[in-house]
């Protein structure tokens, strides 16, 4: 096992990954930049090196300061986080190459589902099933693009093939705005992520994202560890997420977590990762693959009992997974709410000074965040500033706990989201279950402030 990894990240994941060293005996490096020196795990840390400026660009995507920070400190390994360099396939070899371990998948596997293009046609081959659309990225030819739009049907989605982050999409309803979507869509994405390619999708106008997270080793052991129901999004972007999905029948979801095992032992995949589908009308259709742990992992190790980021660690060190698929057992019902500096309704960040931080507790409540009073939130960065985490041995349970929480939970000097998820708690339709992704937007449409 590693003596000492390199935390390249910021943030609760920081904290969480660096929790996850101490637990294992791991001693831990962060790297900050201005802008974090007052962070908790910068605090907390075995060591901590500042590696640059406020900017990202200069700090947390700063390749030469990371790899350069984890040769003085003697780190033997690096873990990216998600987010900033954790599905960059060139920052992986180059950890590689500097004689490090990078804590996630291969350069070759996060170049390919790094590329949504390439990451659909792996799945296709590996029987995974995807959303019906282009074959490949589109043509240049007005007359190709129109003929692939007919024969998937109105509306379609034009989807940058670097796309990340919710951000790269468009959707088309007639053939009349269809080529200037896609050169819009690609310009945008040549300028956003150095790839102007993009791919068709049939719009799916009522589906929920369902997730499945797998983890496999590099002894060709690959196991799927359930599903997360992640329908909650505003633009794309997740607000809170549950495992497992309410309402969909066990045996359909087995079905598609076997594909999704299958699938990592086809494409020799090593590591955690999550296989993203639209589920709609009983059927799953494929849309990407992160590489990477994700934001909400908690709710799949509160059901599982399973340390995905400690698992991360093994994996990468050689190790083999210490249990089959027949072990993996759910047990009750999890929900996680993101805490974001923002403004409830109006969504405009909030950064600042914390004035009073007072976290949740009790039974089946766990607050993953790196903030406390008197904390600066720096408004450089995305605004998340923590996860609540609520088990239960029901839905219900659950659902109650969570409520509990939220109530209980005070922070003052910044705005936050917490007032929608308390509404969104008891909101009769999330409560009955099973949600599309188009939901919290028409909900914030008819509860206008
Ligand atoms: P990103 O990598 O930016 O997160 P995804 O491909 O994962 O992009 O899509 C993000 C979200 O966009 C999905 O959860 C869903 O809400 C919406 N979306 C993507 N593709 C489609 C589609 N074909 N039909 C309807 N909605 C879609």
């Amino acid at each position: 096992m590693f003596k000492k990894i390199l935390i390249a990240n910021r943030g609760e994941i920081a904290l969480r990954i660096q929790r996850a060293c101490r637990e294992m005996g791991i001693k831990s490096v962060v790297v900050y930049s201005e802008a974090d020196r007052d962070a908790k795990y910068v605090k907390l840390a075995d060591e901590a090196v500042c590696i640059g400026p406020a900017s990202s660009a200069q700090s947390y995507l700063n390749m030469p300061a990371i790899i350069s920070t984890a040769e003085v400190t003697d780190a033997e390994a690096i873990h990216p986080g998600y987010g900033f360099l954790s599905e960059n396939a060139d920052f992986a070899e180059r950890v590689e190459r500097s004689g490090f371990t990078f804590i996630g998948p291969t350069p070759a596997s996060i170049r390919v589902m790094g590329d949504k293009v390439s990451a659909k046609q792996a799945m296709i081959k590996s029987g995974v099933p995807c959303v019906p659309g282009s074959e490949g990225a589109l043509s240049e030819d007005p007359k190709e693009i129109i003929k692939a739009a007919r024969a998937v049907g109105y509306p379609v989605i034009i989807k940058a093939s670097g796309g990340g982050g919710g951000r790269g999409m468009r959707v088309v309803h007639t053939e009349a705005a269809l080529i200037h979507a896609v050169q819009t869509t690609r310009a945008e994405a040549g300028a956003a992520f150095g790839n102007p390619a993009v791919y068709m999708e049939k719009f799916l106008e009522n589906p929920r994202h369902i997730e499945i997270q797998v983890l496999a080793d590099e002894h060709k052991n690959a196991v799927w560890l359930g599903e997360r129901d992640c329908s909650m999004q505003r633009r794309h972007q997740k607000i809170l997420e549950e495992a497992p999905a309410p309402g969909i029948p066990r045996r359909v979801i087995e079905r598609i977590g076997e594909r999704c095992a299958a699938a990592c032992k086809k494409i020799g995949y090593r590591g955690a990762g999550t296989f993203e589908f639209l589920y709609e009308n009983g059927e799953f259709f494929f849309i990407e693959m992160n590489t990477r742990v994700q934001v909400e992992h908690p709710v799949t190790e509160l059901v599982t009992g399973i340390d995905i980021v400690q698992m991360q660690i093994r994996i990468a060190a050689g190790e083999k997974l210490p249990f089959t698929q027949r072990n993996v057992q759910m047990r009750g019902h999890a929900i996680e709410c993101r805490v974001n500096a923002e403004h409830p309704y109006k969504f405009t960040p909030s950064p600042g000074r914390i004035t009073m931080w007072h976290p949740p507790g009790g039974p089946g409540v766990r607050v993953d965040s790196h903030a406390y009073t008197n904390y600066y939130v720096p408004p450089n960065y995305d605004s998340m500033i923590g996860k609540i985490i609520v088990h239960g041995d029901t839905r219900d349970q659950a659902l109650a706990r969570m409520r509990i929480a939220l109530s209980e939970m005070v922070v003052e000097g910044i705005e936050t989201n917490i007032p929608l998820h308390r509404e969104l708690m008891v909101d009769a339709k999330f409560i009955e279950g099973g949600t599309s992704i188009h939901y919290l937007e028409g909900w914030l449409g008819q509860h206008k402030r």
